[in-house]
């Protein structure tokens, strides 16, 4: 299996809650290692540009006005097959259908305010992270 990156956001319900530490046990338990990390304010056209592929949806607006009801932690995550490991350590999108143990069944409020984002390709981990990193920053 090759190490990759991928890009990872803790979502304002969660930095509001003070789970940064815990979210990135978790991320850390699985294997992935933070190689870049910061704490950030997303503005309405950072989140709109992020969640383009979603602006058709019924929940564009809101999913928008909640990225940036609070402040995010933005982050790049490294390790072998770190794409996938870290889709299966947030769970899936709805709390209610992710796995025990995982971010979101932990840590997460509602479909949309599920704490945690994480690339779902290689394609878009490296379009993700180079819109939140300079390459100076990664420095794993
Ligand atoms: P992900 O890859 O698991 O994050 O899921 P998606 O790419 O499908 O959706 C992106 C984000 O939009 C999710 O993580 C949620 O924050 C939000 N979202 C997804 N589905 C819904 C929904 O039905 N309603 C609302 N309000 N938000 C949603």
């Amino acid at each position: 299996m090759a190490i990759e990156r991928t890009f990872s956001i803790i979502k304002p319900d969660a930095t509001r809650r003070n789970l940064t530490g815990k979210i990135n046990a978790l991320l850390e338990g699985a294997g992935l290692s933070i190689i870049a990390q910061k704490r950030i304010q997303m503005t309405r056209e950072n989140a709109e540009t992020f969640y383009a592929v979603h602006k058709e949806r019924p929940f564009f607006g809101e999913l928008v006005d909640f990225m940036i009801s609070g402040t995010v932690v933005v982050q790049v995550l490294e390790g072998e097959n770190a794409i996938a490991v870290n889709r299966d350590v947030m769970g899936a999108t709805n709390p209610k259908d992710a796995a025990e143990g995982t971010i979101r069944k932990t840590f997460a409020e509602s479909i949309e305010a599920n704490s945690a984002h994480g690339s779902d390709s290689a394609e878009n981990a490296a379009i993700e992270i180079a819109y939140f990193f300079a390459g100076s920053e990664l420095v794993g």
